[in-house]
């Protein structure tokens, strides 16, 4: 084709596409209100049926059904660029993962690669459903890039291929009903939403990106890492901080030291491109840096893991409501600054100025694509390459704990010599004379290099668990590998079936980040302040958190290895073999056999704990479970030896030792009006593990009569308030606890109502005094004080005469992993090992009364065994833990209260704690106790 043709070519592609633009309906049209005037929101149906119609209308876009949503909706992307681009998808995917992953590539052929390609950008809205300008934007957006024919728009088109996808259906039906239900417009509102806006965990929604448990979070998963590989997502969420119009990338530090520079320096290249976009265009107010709270410390927000791929991941709070609303005065955000160049001033503020900003800010992120194609997939290219050079040779990752060691060695050497200098106490010494040998200290260490890999052997406890694990990896587009037969490294034997994982890929630091701990460092307002808040949490490494066991190998090493294709999930193999006459055991290290005992029971099946394996013999655990080869046994456990896979010990004859017979719990789970996400959590963990159970509110509590229908109620943090009503409380807020009964619906009328100490603690003390169990996690643990049991909080010391909570400034342990000693041959812990990981997040602590302790009317389940107790994030101050206790147990008349100051099911990611709510599940009371020899 001469250049005379392409262009007539070209020129024809437009005036096509301008003709098909005809043709798309706008959402006045569709909807019947412009996106963005005041009082109206779109349902997701609406949203829906309007995708559709335009994806049929339109060449330039492909509708992709990503998925079902958790409460069974569909969940769209709609994919957008020129009808050519269109046409040409999957070419230009194998482009953007081929660079991405960087395997078998060189230089070369990634400039070429890079030169042939189209730039993908994903940008998503609804996640946070009641955060609405984030739906409303992303309706809008698709409407001009579907329809425009401005020179912008279309070269935007032909260089980019926008990945528009919804992020949350379920939630955006919900808000939008709620909100428009209201006649007066005047009054409408979503401030009392009855219910959490993601079936099971609402705006944690979006704290499940590493785990990959909600089905939302697998579907975008789904497209981002194992389908497109995007150089760029935009993460829409509300809002700023108040003054601001909208806050933005770049991010205040720390950043975390896992993530390639070039990742961070992009996300300051398409920063600035937005901020100058609105400044050109006459909008204030976008605040940035330490303007708002936001870092990239964190991983596990759709935003943040995206780091750990190397994406450039931007995130915008903007404020915005269809209700109109204005900009506050504070004074302080009035002053131009670095992080805030151009501040808004006050005023009023309507929805339709919010979606103007955001389109300009989609636009802003767009059109850099669209000028920096070639840059951006090279780029991402290049860090997948030194991802893969890191770890293939001895690498050492810079961490605070790692300078730290540095300052702290050169400064014991000074003091030593130069006692009167006074930097050498200081840890800070003077760089300028520090000889070499200290960094080598650390940099040249063998004993601190990278792993090059981590081997998961297919010989452990609790095997299903460590795939369930692998299952996340896979889901976030990280190469797994699978053992074909026996191997040995470094002289360990490994069986056949294991899993490695290697570090040389290109989302290493994904790999690192969920293997190893995080080293969050002592961030300070000053020096001896306050502790600065993290954004998130500080330390969260699954590999520990789930309680499996792998080994760190820090040479390369080999093997009868297999890659596992991207994207396909794992299922662990069970065994079962069929016992004649004497029946099975489940092992009760294994968190699945849970699953197994639920259908086994729910069947009507005899099953039996062991309660003291005889000592002699010691082929299973104390608290693993028999069943005796009759009924339906054999059936439901082939079952689940397949589906959660179980290895079923087949045995001759009923094992010796004691055994109480198990029946199910009539179980309640403690919830509110509006939803708590903790208990949202917990409802999903005990669905995904087949416990029958109820929810349980307030006024049925306050109510009285318990013991008669629950054997066990559940108490997640944020249920019991303390004593002062003003003590530590959790990270979640309970929302709208005002709602008052006549003003909601009266099919959640009976959910008003919240924990008091005057009405719904008398009525579980008599619960408890008949015999019930209560387990109280996080603040819950508040009962115990309520009760008054001989327990007081460890983390006080005296000041001015009087007992109170440790400063900040001495103490502070933000969500973070710490190591504890269990008690692994009592009920509570059975199936545990004697040490644990546990998700602290400023969580109890309890010393509890000796004489108690001795009387046996309190027991100790866990505790801190050292002034060291970190595992991963960050404990300023954690000697102070020391001798604490983490739980325990307490006997309330024929009852018993469980106390668990950690988060045991922290968003469902610790299931190596999850045994500690399990064991209690049961009820043995009636037990047919069989004493053999
Ligand atoms: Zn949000």
């Amino acid at each position: 084709m001469t250049r005379k043709i392409f262009l007539i070519f070209i020129a024809l592609i437009y005036i096509l596409s301008a003709s098909t633009a005809q043709t798309i309906v706008s959402p006045k049209e569709h909807f019947g209100f412009n996106i963005g005037d005041n009082y109206k929101l779109a349902t997701y149906t609406q949203t829906e049926a309007y995708f559709k119609k335009i994806a049929a209308a339109s060449n330039r876009v492909k509708l992709v059904n990503m998925g079902e949503t958790e409460e069974g909706r569909t969940q769209y992307m709609m994919i957008v660029s020129s009808p050519e681009n269109i046409k040409n998808l999957g070419h230009y995917k194998e482009i953007s993962l081929k660079l991405a992953r960087a395997e078998n590539i060189s230089d070369k052929d990634a400039q070429a690669l890079a030169l042939e390609g189209k730039a993908v950008v994903w940008i998503d809205g609804g996640l946070h459903a009641t955060e609405t300008v984030g739906t409303h934007q992303l309706i809008e957006t698709i409407y001009r890039f579907v329809s425009g024919n401005d020179p912008e728009t279309l070269r935007i088109l032909n260089e980019v291929i926008i990945l528009f996808a919804h992020a949350n259906p379920d939630g955006q039906e919900l808000v939008s009903n709620w909100y428009m239900s209201n006649p007066d417009t005047l009054k409408r509102s979503y401030s009392q939403l009855p219910r959490l806006y993601q079936k099971y965990v609402g705006h944690d929604d979006n704290r499940d990106f590493f785990m990959m448990n909600m089905k939302e979070t697998k579907n975008i998963s789904r497209q981002l890492y194992i389908e497109w590989m995007p150089q760029i997502l935009y993460n829409h969420h509300q809002a700023g901080p108040a003054g601001s119009v909208v806050a933005g990338p770049p991010y205040r530090d720390p950043f975390n030291y896992l993530i390639n520079p070039l990742t961070i320096t992009s996300i300051d290249a398409v920063g600035a491109a937005m901020i100058n976009r609105l400044n050109a265009e006459g909008k204030p107010g976008f605040t940035k840096l330490n303007g708002a709270s936001f870092s990239t410390w964190y991983n596990g927000g759709l935003r943040t893991t995206s780091y750990f791929h190397n994406v450039v991941g931007l995130l915008t709070e903007i404020i915005g409501n269809p209700t109109p609303a204005s900009v506050p005065l504070v004074p302080s955000r009035l002053i131009p600054s670095g992080a805030t160049p151009f501040p808004v001033t006050p005023q009023k503020w309507v929805f339709r100025q919010s979606i103007e900003y955001s389109v300009s800010l989609n636009y802003a992120v767009l059109d850099y694509a669209a000028r920096n194609r070639e840059h951006l997939l090279y780029n991402i290219y290049l860090m997948g390459k030194n991802a893969i050079e890191a770890g293939s040779k001895d690498y050492w990752t810079s961490t605070p704990k790692r300078i730290e060691a540095i300052n702290s060695a050169y400064a014991k050497d000074q003091s030593g010599r130069r006692s009167n200098d006074s930097t050498a106490n200081t840890g800070r010494g003077r760089s300028a004379d520090m000889p070499l040998k200290y960094y080598d200290l650390v940099f040249r260490d063998s004993s601190l290099r990278d792993p090059r890999g981590y081997i998961i052997t297919a010989s452990q406890p609790d095997f299903p668990t460590a795939v369930t694990f692998i299952n996340s990896l896979i889901q976030s587009g990280i190469k797994v590998h699978k053992a074909t037969a026996d191997f040995s490294v470094e002289g360990k034997k490994y069986p056949s079936g294991s899993y490695i994982v290697l570090t040389n890929q290109a989302f290493r630091p994904h790999v690192l980040d969920m293997f190893d701990p995080q080293d969050h460092p002592n961030d300070f307002q000053y020096p001896g302040g306050p502790p600065i808040r993290p954004y998130d949490i500080a330390g969260w490494t699954p590999a520990f958190s789930m309680g499996f066991q792998f080994d760190r190998i820090l040479n390369s090493f080999e093997g009868p290895f297999t890659q596992v294709p991207y994207g396909e999930l794992q299922k662990p193999g069970g065994t079962f073999k069929k016992s004649s006459s004497g029946g099975y055991i489940l092992d009760c290290q294994t968190n699945n056999s849970f699953i197994a005992v639920n259908d086994l029971l729910k069947s009507g099946v005899e099953i039996y704990r062991i309660t003291k394996p005889s000592a002699n013999k010691a082929s299973f655990k104390q608290g693993s479970f028999f069943v005796p080869a009759k009924g339906k046994a054999d059936a439901i456990l082939e079952k689940e030896a397949n589906e959660s896979g179980l290895n079923i010990i087949s045995v001759s004859s009923r094992p010796d030792g004691a055994t109480e017979r198990l029946s199910a719990s009539r179980i309640a789970l403690w919830d509110m009006y509006g939803g708590s996400a903790p208990s949202g959590w917990t409802r999903w963990i005990l669905e995904q593990n087949n416990y029958p159970f109820s929810l349980i509110y307030a006024k049925e509590i306050d109510g009285g009569k318990l013991r008669e229908k629950y054997d066990v109620i559940i108490f997640v943090s944020d249920a019991i308030p303390s004593l002062t009503q003003e003590g530590r409380s959790g990270q979640y807020v309970a929302r709208d606890q005002s709602a008052r009964e006549n003003e909601v619906p009266k099919e959640y009328q009976n959910q008003v109502g919240r924990i008091t100490a005057a009405n719904s603690i008398p009525s579980l003390k008599i619960f408890l005094e008949a015999g019930g169990t209560i387990i109280t996690i996080g603040s819950s643990t508040n009962l115990a004080y309520h009760l008054k049991l001989p327990v007081k909080d460890a983390l006080v010391e005296m000041s001015n005469g009087k007992l109170q909570s440790l400063p900040a400034e001495k103490y502070f342990i933000p969500g973070s992993i710490l190591w504890v000693e269990v008690d692994s041959t009592i009920s509570a812990s059975w199936g545990m090992r004697s040490k644990a990981d546990v998700f602290f997040d400023s969580s109890p602590v309890f010393k509890l009364e000796a004489e108690s302790v001795s009387k046996g009317d309190i027991t100790p389940i866990a505790w801190f065994a050292s002034d060291k107790s970190l595992r991963s994030g960050w404990a300023w101050g954690q000697e102070y833990l020391q001798d604490g206790v983490a739980a325990f147990s307490a006997k309330v008349g024929f009852g018993k209260l469980f106390a668990f100051g950690p988060e045991i099911l922290f968003r469902g990611q610790t299931h190596g704690t999850y045994k500690f709510l399990f064991n209690e599940l049961y009820t043995t009371g009636k037990s047919d106790l069989i004493e053999t020899k």
